[in-house]
């Protein structure tokens, strides 16, 4: 079962991600983590500084089996990248490079960290 935590009042409340029904009280995140993997429910992805990652709309991203980045309802997320220098998850982009090429490239949200960047295929008809 997919689950997250939300602070609220200085407790830690661990809701079904699903449904959105509260499934127990904490008084610190870390024990809601705790009873979250003793009852083997599936916590967000969480970036390298243990914060719950969401995506742009603020839902919560879980990984599935084959590492794809999904929501709690199986929505999958296309054309996102865990970002390399924080955790958080980039989203595929055209970023202007100082050429001012158009490439694709991951940009990150959370870091701004740009990365992963591929030129554009050259027989794209030239928008005019
Ligand atoms: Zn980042």
């Amino acid at each position: 079962m997919r689950v997250y935590i939300k602070e609220e009042n200085e407790k830690a409340i661990l809701f079904n991600a699903l449904t959105n029904e509260k499934i127990a009280e904490f008084k610190d995140v870390s024990e809601a983590v705790k009873f979250a993997i003793e009852n083997h429910y599936e916590l967000p992805v969480r970036d390298f500084k243990g914060d719950f990652v969401t995506d742009k709309e603020g839902n919560f991203v879980y990984i599935d089996e084959k590492g794809f980045f999904e929501l709690a309802d199986g929505t999958l997320l296309e054309g996102v990248k865990q970002c390399p220098n924080c955790g958080w998850i980039a989203y595929g982009e055209e970023v202007c490079d100082e050429d001012n090429q158009p490439r694709e490239c991951f940009v990150c949200p959370k870091c701004g960290n740009i990365f992963e960047c591929t030129p554009p295929p050259d027989e794209l008809p030239a928008e005019d």
